[in-house]
């Protein structure tokens, strides 16, 4: 038996087909297989620390002691940056900081204030 997708409005596992539909019984949303959920699924999610969805021009803290790649400088935790952008790759977070300048941060080394 092929595992069904779970539900795209509440998340649940226990979804089952109904003819070319999917239905789940939690929400009683209905949807077509291989739909996606609001239409577009393009968009990156990306998210910080704790699970927030990130977007450009939110502002975050650092979490943790970040060493700038090629200096000296530190960016402390506790650290705001606003207005980020997010990009693609490793570092997913382009901002520019107080004191240091343009830089790339973690995702994962973030959290949204
Ligand atoms: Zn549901």
């Amino acid at each position: 038996m092929t595992a069904l997708p779970p539900c795209p409005k509440c998340n649940s596992e226990y979804t089952y087909e109904d003819g070319d539909q999917l239905v789940c019984p939690e929400c009683a949303h209905e949807w077509k297989a291989g739909e996606k959920a609001d239409g577009g699924d393009d968009a990156r999610v990306i998210k910080d620390s704790v699970g927030n969805l990130l977007q450009d021009g939110d502002t975050i803290t650092v979490i943790k002691d970040l060493k700038v790649k090629g200096s000296s400088l530190v960016v402390k935790v506790g650290t705001k940056v606003k207005n980020i952008h997010l990009v693609d790759g490793d570092h997913d977070i382009d901002c520019k900081i107080d004191g240091i300048g343009a830089m790339k941060l973690k995702s994962e080394f973030v959290r949204k204030v």
